[in-house]
Protein backbone atom coordinates (compact mmCIF):
# COMPACT_ATOMS: atom_id res chain seq x y z
CA UNK A 1 0.00 0.00 0.00
CA UNK A 2 1.59 3.13 -0.99
CA UNK A 3 1.47 6.46 1.16
CA UNK A 4 1.60 10.17 0.50
CA UNK A 5 3.28 13.06 2.33
CA UNK A 6 2.28 16.22 1.66
CA UNK A 7 4.81 19.01 1.92
CA UNK A 8 5.54 22.77 0.75
CA UNK A 9 7.39 23.04 -2.01
CA UNK A 10 9.28 26.52 -3.05
CA UNK A 11 9.71 27.26 -6.18
CA UNK A 12 12.61 29.48 -6.39
CA UNK A 13 12.05 30.26 -9.72
CA UNK A 14 8.96 31.20 -9.98
CA UNK A 15 8.56 32.61 -6.69
CA UNK A 16 5.61 31.08 -5.55
CA UNK A 17 5.02 27.99 -2.88
CA UNK A 18 2.74 25.29 -3.39
CA UNK A 19 1.84 21.46 -1.89
CA UNK A 20 3.43 18.58 -3.69
CA UNK A 21 2.45 14.91 -2.22
CA UNK A 22 5.30 12.33 -2.02
CA UNK A 23 5.23 9.38 -2.72
CA UNK A 24 6.41 6.72 -0.40
CA UNK A 25 8.86 8.49 1.01
CA UNK A 26 8.95 10.28 4.10
CA UNK A 27 11.62 12.63 4.24
CA UNK A 28 10.72 14.12 0.63
CA UNK A 29 13.53 16.87 0.85
CA UNK A 30 16.30 14.91 1.61
CA UNK A 31 16.07 12.38 -0.78
CA UNK A 32 17.53 12.86 -4.60
CA UNK A 33 16.67 10.92 -7.73
CA UNK A 34 12.90 11.85 -8.81
CA UNK A 35 10.02 12.97 -10.64
CA UNK A 36 8.18 15.48 -10.02
CA UNK A 37 5.18 17.01 -11.63
CA UNK A 38 1.10 17.31 -12.06
CA UNK A 39 -1.11 14.84 -12.82
CA UNK A 40 -4.62 14.36 -12.47
CA UNK A 41 -6.34 11.30 -10.71
CA UNK A 42 -7.70 8.68 -13.06
CA UNK A 43 -10.57 7.99 -10.76
CA UNK A 44 -12.27 11.50 -9.56
CA UNK A 45 -9.85 13.35 -12.04
CA UNK A 46 -8.40 15.62 -9.02
CA UNK A 47 -5.03 17.11 -10.25
CA UNK A 48 -2.09 17.36 -7.83
CA UNK A 49 1.69 17.80 -7.74
CA UNK A 50 3.05 14.80 -6.91
CA UNK A 51 7.32 13.54 -6.55
CA UNK A 52 7.56 10.73 -7.43
CA UNK A 53 10.95 8.06 -6.55
CA UNK A 54 10.50 4.97 -8.15
CA UNK A 55 12.02 5.03 -11.43
CA UNK A 56 9.31 3.17 -14.22
CA UNK A 57 7.96 5.79 -16.76
CA UNK A 58 3.94 4.51 -15.30
CA UNK A 59 4.85 5.61 -11.64
CA UNK A 60 2.18 4.76 -8.94
CA UNK A 61 0.39 7.65 -7.52
CA UNK A 62 -1.76 8.05 -4.49
CA UNK A 63 -4.48 10.71 -5.22
CA UNK A 64 -5.02 12.63 -1.54
CA UNK A 65 -8.91 13.25 -2.35
CA UNK A 66 -10.32 9.86 -2.47
CA UNK A 67 -7.31 8.09 -1.16
CA UNK A 68 -6.78 5.49 -4.26
CA UNK A 69 -4.40 4.69 -6.42
CA UNK A 70 -3.19 5.51 -9.31
CA UNK A 71 -0.72 5.34 -12.73
CA UNK A 72 1.01 8.36 -13.53
CA UNK A 73 1.87 8.17 -16.88
CA UNK A 74 5.35 10.32 -17.66
CA UNK A 75 4.71 12.72 -20.40
CA UNK A 76 7.12 15.37 -19.57
CA UNK A 77 9.99 14.54 -17.79
CA UNK A 78 11.54 16.46 -15.09
CA UNK A 79 14.44 14.88 -13.66
CA UNK A 80 16.04 16.75 -10.61
CA UNK A 81 18.89 14.30 -9.61
CA UNK A 82 20.96 16.96 -8.72
CA UNK A 83 19.02 18.76 -5.94
ZN1 LIG B 1 -8.89 10.63 -6.66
Amino acid sequence: MSFIVPFQYKDIYAHKEYTVFAVNEDQPEKRSGYVQGYWRCTHCGEGNQFRLYDDAPNHIAKCPKCRKEFIAVEEIEEDFDDE
